[in-house]
Formats: C-alpha cells, structure tokens, sequence
C-alpha cells in the first residue's frame, strides 16, 4: 500500500457486543463517503447475514487460496474458530478516490495493519463497563454458551490492549459515539 494517504484509513476495534454494528452503521448514514471494508470470513452467516453486504462468505479452502495469493492485507483466526480477513484491493481502489476508509477488525488484525500502514489511525471502542458488556453479549442470545465463554476472553484481552490504539472511545450513546468517530476521522 505504497503512496497512499494513510490517514483516510481509521481501524476500528471493539469487544464483541460493545455495540460496534449499531454505530458504524449511525456513522455510515450520516457520511456514507466513507468506504466500509467488507470482510472475508469462513464463519456461517447468521440469519439475516448477506454475503457481500455483511461479509464475503468464503469456504475455508477458497480463503487460505486467497491468504497464498497476498490478497488480504491481514487476516486472522478470530475465537480459535474461524479465519476473517480484509482484502487488499477494494480499500487501495477507496483510498486512491480520497475516500475515507474503515476496517472493523479484531486484535490481531489491527497489529498486523499496524505493521504495514503505520500511518492509519487506531480506534478502540469501549464498553462503558465491563459488566455493561457481559449482560449485552449475554442478552444477545445468539450464541452458544461455549461460544460467548470464548468471546468474552477475546474481549478481555481486547480491553487488556486497549492502550495500544491512538484513541479510546467509549460507547456510551450511539449518537454521541457516532459523532466522536466521525470528528476522529475528520469529517464533523
Ligand atoms: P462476528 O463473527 O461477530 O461477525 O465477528 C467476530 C470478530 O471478528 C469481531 O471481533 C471482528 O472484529 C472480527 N473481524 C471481523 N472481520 C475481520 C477481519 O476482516 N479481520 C480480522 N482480523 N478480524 C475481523
């Protein structure tokens, strides 16, 4: 990713159930310029998921095929269970049309663009506790419990690395978060 403005690209990483979806999808309606990286991942979509919209669903053997190839700019196994991924070529396409871009993507992801774009811009949502989040993950019913046992320590050594991130945001009110993230990436 060689002469490109990094700064138009903002990483953004929050626990699951910190409530991440509901406001990157408050930033998008009000700048919809921004480019939103659609990850590639070998997990089964949940109901109402649409591949290309939520996600590239990809079988474990085209995506490791792609992984050979040098198409993601990371990738990583998220929970132990599955591989995500960001693709390379669509946020080179943004960013050389001056948009703004965002990659929602887990810890390990962030490390590994951090590496190669040191210059982009490391968001960290928070949740306004531990147990705010804790109940809204466990409310959200759709997982298994030896799943959320599995998310919940994700989330614990997420909120471990919070300070690595230029920026802690905490999620308190979608709007008021929405508009933090907004001023974060330069559009307020
Ligand atoms: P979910 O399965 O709930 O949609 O996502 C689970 C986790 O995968 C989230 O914490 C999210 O940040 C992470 N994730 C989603 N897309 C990517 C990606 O492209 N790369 C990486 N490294 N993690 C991702």
């Amino acid at each position: 990713m060689e002469a490109m403005n990094h700064q138009r690209l903002t990483v953004l990483l929050g626990p699951s159930a910190v409530g991440k979806g509901t406001v990157v999808a408050r930033l998008m309606e009000l700048h919809p310029q921004i480019f939103l990286s659609i990850s590639a991942t070998t997990r089964d979509p949940r109901p109402g998921e649409v591949d290309g919209q939520h996600y590239h669903f990809l079988s474990r053997e085209r995506f490791l095929q792609l992984v050979n190839e040098g198409a993601f700019l990371e990738w990583a196994e998220v929970h132990g269970m599955n591989y995500y991924g960001t693709l390379k070529a669509p946020i080179e396409e943004a960013l050389a049309k001056g948009r703004p871009a965002l990659l929602e993507i887990d810890l390990a992801g962030a490390r590994q663009v951090r590496k190669q774009v040191p210059d982009a811009q490391f968001i960290f949502l928070a949740p306004p506790s531990w147990e705010e989040l804790e109940s809204r993950l466990r409310g959200r019913g759709s997982e298994t419990e030896e799943q959320m046992a599995r998310r919940l320590e994700t989330a614990r050594v997420e909120i471990d690395a919070a300070n690595e991130f230029d920026h802690i945001v905490v999620n308190d009110e979608v709007d008021h978060t929405a508009a933090k993230l907004a001023c974060l990436m330069g559009l307020a």
